[in-house]
């Protein structure tokens, strides 16, 4: 480490010429509903709510504010009442969509899940959620149909193998991305596992950080394909080899999509593993103390970011919250693409890990109790959920390889997936999700159908998010084929559900945001045609290697 360097003079601090609501400028007093609620009690109290009262006596007894808000902090949202198409999205407040069921989603935070877990997810699903269980792109575990009634002993069941829904939404650090390869990969730089449990320990459900400004999300990986996303993640830490300290990571900042779309900026630091999980205290309290909370919509960290420039906000850093000065860095390669690690590979141990492809994240309960049962045949180490809705087994017998391949393929996980079905990812949509303006699971999974026939050879990957509202949660603007759903005109002058197109955008070497042209607008059943005609052009003008996005 360098010299401790001095002081900084208050001066180093932008202040807005409209107060934002930072707090650590004086804004102490809440500016909004959101953060009043968040003031009048911690989040992270309602638990003994919902244990002590909410369960017993049923939905109709659970306050408003802990229903609409404190809640999230558990992993529990309200479903959308079913029947309300997307037109209601806009004219009805979220509350009026309101289902007396919950969605909930279970942290994995890039840990290996073994036998018992995979089994408990499935059998919660099972016994609990009506068979429903999706793989988000934030390797989360969503159940919905949840009563409240059933929320104590769920998480009894989760508890006891060692899972967890705390701070799984609202406004915290939410669920870990981790390299789902982390310590096996042959390739891997640097094993970054210890330092997400690390965080995990000293800062989930820890009051300090239980009240940021809005959602915290953090990616990690040693893998050199960057496989956690870390461009769209509020703080990455990113493997990289020093040329004299060695091994370590790169620490990203201010990446997040929604609607103003920004890539994480790279602050040019070496962070050593044994110091990461200090670092990552540093951003988040940077972004707990000068956050913007005034308004909702810019109180995500990338605004901070970008209103301070890289330069500040390192010298914050390492002046206000770590007292020392970061080691400069060159920031690592980036990948042309980046790893989903989908298929059979040898681990560094001469063992196999074999990544499968769900259609579009859905599983459902009897698939992961069949997961558990594959997993415990073949003695394999366990699974780890991934950034991409997939799943990878690991530490597989050589001579087991093929055995465990089919008996996954048996049950939905195919470790030899179709392009299609390897680069389609949907959100929650219309069925479940109450900002949807469009149904996506279902037409993702008709989609990758329908390529299948028509494409069902493909030499490059062409990847296809499908988002029913424009929040973005499966990554709409990094996508070769990017969908976000609204309401647009049918041929007949109906407003009908659809989606406005970006094309060519990216993570990794040249991560970029897909163009969105005005007149690339699709109605959700012409999306097959739509795509197959896109593709169609791309597969005939292209030069030799040339990627969708280039
Ligand atoms: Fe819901 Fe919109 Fe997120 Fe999809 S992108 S899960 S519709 S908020």
């Amino acid at each position: 480490m360098n010299d401790v360097p001095s002081t900084p003079s208050p001066a180093v601090i932008p202040r807005p010429k409209r107060g934002e609501g930072q707090w650590e400028l004086g804004y102490r007093e809440p500016l909004n509903a959101n953060e009043q609620a968040k003031k009048d009690d911690d989040a992270l109290n309602v638990r003994a709510r919902i244990e002590n009262i909410y369960s017993r006596r049923g939905f109709a007894s659970i306050d408003p504010s802990d229903l609409r808000g404190r809640m999230r902090w558990w992993g529990l949202y309200t479903q959308r009442r079913p029947g309300f198409d997307g037109g209601k999205t806009a004219t009805l407040e979220p509350w009026e969509l309101d289902d007396e069921f919950f969605m909930m989603r279970v942290r994995s935070d890039g840990a290996l899940l073994g036998v018992d877990q995979l089994r408990t997810l499935g059998e919660v699903s099972e016994t609990y959620a009506r068979g429903t269980a999706d793989v988000t792109d934030r390797s989360n575990i969503q159940y919905h149909w949840i009563r409240i009634e059933d929320v104590p002993a769920i998480w009894e069941r989760l508890e006891s193998v060692g899972l967890e829904t705390q701070e799984a939404c609202g406004d915290s650090p939410r669920p870990f991305l981790g390299s789902p390869v982390a310590g096996i990969a042959k390739d891997e730089l640097i094993d970054g596992s210890e330092a997400l449990a690390e965080i995990k320990r000293r800062f989930i459900g820890n009051p300090d950080f239980s009240n940021l400004p809005r959602k915290f999300k953090t990616a990690l990986t040693g893998h050199p394909s960057h496989d956690v996303a870390p461009e769209v993640n509020d703080v990455s830490f990113v493997g990289t080899v020093h040329p004299e300290h060695g091994p370590g990571f790169d620490l990203w900042v201010g990446g997040g999509l929604s609607t103003n779309p920004m890539l994480a900026q790279k602050l040019g630091v070496w962070i050593p593993l044994e110091e990461v999980a200090d670092a990552w205290e540093g951003v988040a309290s940077i972004f707990r103390d000068y956050g913007y909370r005034r308004l909702r919509s810019r109180a995500r960290l990338k605004f901070l970011v970008a209103d301070w420039g890289v330069e500040t906000f390192r010298e914050v850093l390492e002046t206000r919250y770590l007292g020392r000065a970061l080691v400069s860095n060159p920031s690592p390669e980036v990948p042309t693409r980046q790893g989903d690690h989908i298929g059979v590979h040898e681990q560094k141990d001469g063992r196999f890990y074999v990544g499968v492809a769900p259609v579009a994240g859905r599983v459902d309960g009897s698939t992961l109790v069949g997961l558990a049962d594959v997993v415990e045949r073949y003695g394999a180490a366990g699974a780890r959920l991934t950034a991409y809705q997939k799943i990878v087994v690991l530490g597989v017998e050589p001579a087991d390889v093929e055995a465990l391949v089919a008996d996954l393929d048996a049950i939905g996980l195919s470790a030899r997936p179709s392009n299609w079905r390897r680069s389609t990812m949907a959100c929650t949509g219309l069925e479940f999700c109450k900002l949807a303006i469009v149904e996506t699971k279902a037409r993702a999974a008709d989609l990758v159908d329908v390529l299948e026939q028509r494409f069902p050879e493909l030499d490059v990957p062409i990847t296809v998010n499908v988002n029913g509202c424009p929040n973005a949660c499966a990554r709409t603007q990094v996508a070769d084929i990017g969908l976000k759903g609204q309401l647009v005109m049918d041929s007949d002058g109906r407003q009908v559900e659809g989606f406005q197109v970006h094309l060519g955008g990216a993570l990794g070497l040249g991560a970029n945001f897909g163009r969105k042209l005005r007149a690339h607008k699709v109605t959700s059943t012409g999306l097959d045609d739509y795509i197959t005609n896109v593709v169609g052009a791309f597969l005939a003008d292209r030069r030799d290697g040339e990627s969708f996005a280039a």
